[in-house]
């Protein structure tokens, strides 16, 4: 009982670390012939969000869990692990094909940054479809009842309780860097260490739960804005309360400025909302440009489907896509990465996974392969891996569709 509440809380603030679960073949309740096939990632937290979310409404469902290393569905489609190659490996190994009667599967909207339902389509003949963005409107999607596929069930949200999620673990995160340079200074001032530890949660917290009312750009901008504002409660309280020194008010105040300013800056990476950009942080200039190429695009539609911050809209009588919100783009690629015509022009440099912390690791390895700034005669998906990397050898070789 400790052991999984502890576990649980595990999954919840340390996400930095994968933690992955079986993959294969699920089910939820009684699924039969006709029941719905749907793909989640080995993310075990999500793994049991989903199956919670199917039992809790009586949805009766097949769930292939893809092999992705432990991650979560979007950091692993825009991190190379969450391919059409996963996908197909899971249709192809997990035995599915022998219990249904349909050839329809339901994609996380999500995992659209990594996953071309065109390619998976010709490789498997299975039809894909995009599902809602969050499993709250998972079962409403599936019994057809009020599942808009619009704004309100297409984007991303990031509400109290995952901001307040996304802080601690973002605080977690910088504590591992910033671990030796507390216990370092810890020798000139005592007890530094683990006040500067309580410092960096609370300014980690803060940073992610006041994220939309702080002035200023996202990153480091709103970080220091932050950085003021409790420098300023700080000073009052260390000048009232505490009668603290005018030397120790001021080292206090420069180590709030400084640990906020860092926080500020690498939020992005644990919000949904904010594009995860190293130069737009610093800078504040927005430098994402996403644009529809006239007479290239056919109006099917999809780009309107995986983007998760309702960028385009389609002419309710040409069915044409424009953007028309580029100011919430994350850069994240799926639109580009699904659009059938090519259609879409960008000025991308890498997908998700252009995080500050994401963005030095990958600088270094070679998952920069994974280049987004695709044009015409560019299209083909180049991931930085393929299902054979999948670490529980989900397909063997001769199953496998690359060695076929
Ligand atoms: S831009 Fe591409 S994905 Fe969007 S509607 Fe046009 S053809 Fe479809
Ligand atoms: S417009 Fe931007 S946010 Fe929307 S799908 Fe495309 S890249 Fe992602």
């Amino acid at each position: 009982m400790t052991l999984n509440v502890l576990k649980d809380l595990w999954l919840l603030f340390g996400r930095l670390f994968p933690f992955p679960t079986r993959s294969g073949l699920r089910r939820a309740g009684n699924p039969g012939r006709s029941s719905p096939v749907l793909v989640t990632c080995n993310f075990e937290l999500t793994v049991r969000k989903v199956v919670q979310a199917l039992e809790h409404d009586h949805v009766d469902a097949w769930l292939l869990v893809a092999p992705t290393k432990g991650i979560n569905v979007w950091c692993a489609a825009g991190g190379g692990h969450f391919t059409t190659d996963t996908v197909v490996s899971i249709i192809k190994t997990s035995g599915i094909e022998s219990l249904v009667d349909h050839r329809q599967v339901i994609l996380p909207q999500l995992s659209a940054v990594g996953v071309n339902v065109w390619a998976l389509k010709n490789r498997t003949g299975w039809k894909p479809h995009f599902g809602p963005v969050d499993i709250k409107h998972l079962a409403t999607y599936l019994n057809g009842g009020e599942y808009r596929a619009d704004r309100q069930h297409r984007c991303v949200e990031f509400p109290f309780k995952e901001r307040f999620i996304m802080g601690t673990n973002l605080a977690f995160n910088s504590l591992l860097f910033f671990i030796i340079p507390f216990l370092v200074t810890s020798i000139l001032v005592s007890g530094l260490w683990w006040k500067s530890i309580l410092l960096l949660f609370l300014l980690g917290v803060l940073n992610s739960v006041l994220t939309f009312w702080l002035p200023g750009n996202p990153g480091v901008q709103k970080g220091f804005s932050l950085g003021l504002l409790v420098s300023a409660v700080f000073v009052v309280i260390s000048q009232t309360a505490w009668t603290m020194g005018a030397w120790a008010t001021l080292g206090w105040t420069g180590w709030i400025l400084m640990l906020s300013t860092y926080l500020g800056y690498d939020m992005p990476s644990w919000s949904p909302v904010w594009r995860a950009d190293v130069k737009e942080l610093v800078t504040g200039v927005k430098r994402t440009r996403v644009e529809v190429i006239p007479g290239l695009c056919t109006g099917c539609g999809l780009c309107t489907t995986v983007c998760p911050a309702s960028v385009f809209e389609q002419n309710p009588v040409t069915k044409i896509s424009r953007v028309v919100n580029l100011e919430a783009c994350q850069a994240c690629g799926a639109c580009i990465e699904n659009c059938p015509n090519e259609a879409i022009e960008n000025n991308f440099r890498t997908g998700v996974c252009s995080c500050p912390t994401c963005t030095v690791i990958n600088s270094v390895k070679s998952h920069k392969r994974k280049v987004f700034k695709r044009r015409k005669g560019e299209r083909e998906s180049v991931t930085a891996n393929n299902c054979c990397d999948a670490e529980d050898n989900a397909c063997s070789e001769s199953e496998c569709i690359e060695h076929q």
